[in-house]
């Protein structure tokens, strides 16, 4: 082991320190640690992969100026405090463990961690140490046990990259809309039954990686995302035809009354009204059907709507329409439904690759 250590020192003077596969269970503190002081100084990387470490050496603290380190695939079940004294880590590796939300020091998210890495290991929850981490870029908790994902993901301000992949996630939090700059985000090999329509506010996404999930259709918002390049939705039970809707109920009287002052434009004023009225009136949505000039209060009809994309996949995407009635044209030709405003606000070189099949 040590003669590996010494071509190390002597060779590369890159800072990378590879102390990966020598089936160590410890590295001791004394002063050969990473071949003495000088060369800890100057080690950047410092890879412990595929060793038996059952703990993160508390020698690792030694080396003062580290900013990646590498700790994949030993039998890790603790990150103890030491590693929190690495001042200078950026990345984070830590795969294929035992780790679970017992396993992070307390003050793991006063790091200033840029990329962290989870994947394969046992958690249950996000830590929430892990969504205090403010300068955090890339997080992957991915091949995990998690089973939702916590309001706080929103506090990860910086983060471009998130992966979630095959866990047993069955919802998506709205706050994870409120990440300005997440680019990719990956969701696959979840329990995922919907997509929030807050997405629409997710305007620096370019992949959205959604295969392997419950879906059976998307929010129309997500038409908006004009910076998406990838969208994948296979091994989702998407619908494929027009779904007709059994669970209506009819509008009460005052929803009637007000459907017709509002579709009739009858004239009103604040002295014709009480105020409860007023402010019932003023709920009125306009049904999104182009050729109904009606509007709805409480009682809508859900209603699932196909657009083309790149002129090859129709995506079901769920809107809302007044009344059952307003559907019949479509639920008869489902096909004919193609000319609506929503096609032509779709540029075809918009999503470059849609992955369905
Ligand atoms: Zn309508």
């Amino acid at each position: 082991m040590e003669p590996q250590e010494e071509e190390e020192v002597s060779g590369s003077g890159d800072g990378v320190l590879d102390l990966s596969r020598l089936h160590l269970d410890s590295l001791a503190a004394d002063d050969d640690v990473g071949g003495g002081e000088e060369r800890r100084r100057a080690t950047r990387q410092l890879y412990l992969n595929h060793n038996r470490l059952a703990a993160v050496p508390a020698s690792v603290c030694l080396f003062a100026n580290l900013r990646l380190l590498d700790v994949s695939n030993n039998g890790l079940s603790v990150i103890g405090e030491d590693v929190t004294r690495l001042t200078q880590l950026r990345t984070f590796v830590a795969k294929n463990n035992r780790l679970d939300e017992t396993s992070l020091p307390k003050d793991f998210g006063a790091m200033q961690l840029e990329v962290l890495n989870l994947s394969g290991n046992r958690f249950q929850e996000i830590p929430l140490q892990c969504t205090k981490l403010r300068r955090l870029q890339s997080l992957s908790i991915g091949g995990n046990r998690l089973r939702s994902i916590p309001a706080e993901i929103e506090n990860l301000t910086s983060l471009e990259l998130l992966y979630l992949g095959g866990n047993f996630i069955t919802a998506i939090p709205p706050e994870l809309a409120n990440l300005p700059y997440l680019s990719y985000l990956v969701l696959c090999d979840n329990r995922i039954q919907g997509v929030p329509p807050q997405f629409t506010r997710l305007h620096s996404l370019r992949s959205l990686s959604l295969h392997n999930n419950l879906l059976t259709y998307l929010p129309r918002e997500i038409l908006s995302l004009v910076r998406l390049q990838e969208l994948s939705l296979r091994g989702n039970p998407l619908v494929v035809r027009f779904v007709k809707e059994m669970t209506y109920d009819p509008p009460s009287l005052l929803e009637l009354a007000g459907r017709t002052v509002k579709s009739r434009n009858v004239p009103y004023s604040r002295c014709d009204l009480p105020s409860n009225l007023l402010n019932y009136l003023d709920l009125a949505s306009k049904c999104p059907n182009p050729k109904c000039a009606g509007v709805y209060f409480d009682s809508c009809v859900r209603h699932i709507k196909f657009v083309d994309f790149c002129g090859k996949y129709r995506l079901p995407l769920m809107h809302y329409l007044c009344s059952p009635e307003c559907t019949s044209p479509c639920s008869s030709n489902p096909q004919s439904d193609a000319e609506s405003e929503d096609e032509s606000s779709v540029p075809a070189d918009r999503l470059q690759r849609v992955l369905l099949g």
